[in-house]
């Protein structure tokens, strides 16, 4: 199995909480694009499996390129790779960029799943996120890609907005249900450093995240998903049957995919490598015959820690005996924190083998992996 992720570095706005890698210069398209394709052909031999199971475009936002612009990247992937059997290819896409014309010329390409990046049905929070967007588009774009049988959607949200009640958010949510979107990713507001948002708390222009209303939401969501129909099968991530993302789950279970991009990720089944974050540096690189590639050779430790992290978040959780075979000398301090975390509530064992997160657990989930992981 393997996977090909496609970062397209451009926004058209900047949003006020977001440290991904964007430029909101889109005259650097052509070159960008230039560079991709010189990419694609200096890290041809990355994947060995040349059969592609699933493809992401991910940003920044990758509906700023135009279906011709999308088939291109589609020709260019045939030249290297057997998409033919690729059963989930999404496009993350804005509402400003979905209006009806796009979405139809979508249904002609070979994008089969759509994630739409919502993040909230209310004006004055898209306001104060400096989104792109207003909410009737949001509304519209969600209604048109149902229209053309995009049955594969998802949309993100972001719960823990200074100042919004629960009530608001738990009527989003009512929305997505009335929808019968089948999948949706829902993410508490975080302020990392270095974003405009992090910038106006410490000038003492905005407030804070209240801990205990990003808590409230999150139980609030927890509670309302299976209700609803939808499974948590990881911590941020809710589908109903047979809705579960394919791509990022295979992110999780450790398949190999190449990403591309600038800030782009991969991973070939033993080490880690990404790309520069830096649109004009990226692009000199590439069009010069070189990538800019740094790795991070894998050890046993950060294999061990990586399952440990991941696997948490996961419905299925982790099992004792892989995690021991990665790294036998943990066991003891594992047993001790299983012990503990059994006492406090965070997890449950069955089989005495598969550790999972109960719903107090989720509350404090990186603590409960911080417990488990191991330092050299
Ligand atoms: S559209 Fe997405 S990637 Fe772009 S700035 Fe906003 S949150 Fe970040």
């Amino acid at each position: 199995m393997a996977g090909i992720y496609i970062h397209i570095p451009f926004c058209r706005k900047a949003c006020t909480y977001c440290n991904f890698h964007f430029s909101t210069n889109l005259d650097r398209k052509a070159e960008f694009l230039s560079a991709l394709w010189r990419e694609i052909d200096l890290r041809d031999s990355f994947l060995t499996d040349k059969k592609i199971d699933t493809v992401y475009f991910g940003g920044g936002t990758p509906s700023v390129l135009n279906p011709g612009e999308l088939e291109a990247v589609f020709q260019k992937l045939d030249e290297h790779y057997d998409l033919s059997h690729a059963a989930e290819i999404t496009l993350e896409a804005n509402p400003d960029d979905l209006d009806e014309t796009y979405i139809r010329q979508l249904t002609d390409s070979r994008i089969n799943r759509l994630s739409i990046g919502i993040q909230s049905f209310n004006d004055r929070v898209l306001k104060w996120m400096n989104r792109s967007h207003e909410s009737a588009q949001a509304h519209r774009a969600i209604e048109w890609s149902l229209k053309y049988g995009f049955e594969q959607l998802t949309i993100d949200l972001i719960y823990g907005v200074p100042g919004r009640p629960t009530a608001e958010f738990a009527a989003e949510l009512e929305r997505i249900n009335e929808y019968g979107i089948p999948h949706f990713s829902a993410y508490a507001l975080t302020v990392e450093p270095k974003t405009l948002l992090a910038h106006r708390i410490k000038k003492g222009l905005e407030k804070p995240p209240a801990a205990e209303e990003t808590v409230d939401q999150f139980e609030f969501l927890m509670n309302w998903a299976p209700s609803s129909g939808y499974e948590q099968y990881e911590i941020s991530n809710f589908a109903r049957p047979g809705f579960r993302a394919q791509h990022n789950s295979s992110y999780w279970n450790g398949v190999p995919y190449l990403g591309l991009g600038p800030s782009a990720h991969s991973f070939d089944g033993k080490n880690r490598y990404w790309n520069i974050s830096n649109n004009a540096l990226y692009c000199r690189e590439l069009i010069a015959g070189s990538t800019s590639l740094e790795m991070e050779k894998l050890t046993p430790l950060n294999i061990f820690n990586e399952y440990i992290m991941t696997g948490l978040r996961l419905a299925e959780g982790i099992q004792r005996e892989k995690a021991l075979n990665l790294l036998p000398g943990a066991a003891k301090n594992f047993d001790h924190t299983s012990a503990e975390m059994l006492r406090s509530g965070w997890i449950a064992i069955e089989d005495g083998q598969h550790i999972k997160l109960t719903q107090k657990g989720k509350l404090v989930a990186d603590y409960v992996a911080s417990e488990y992981m191991e330092v050299d």
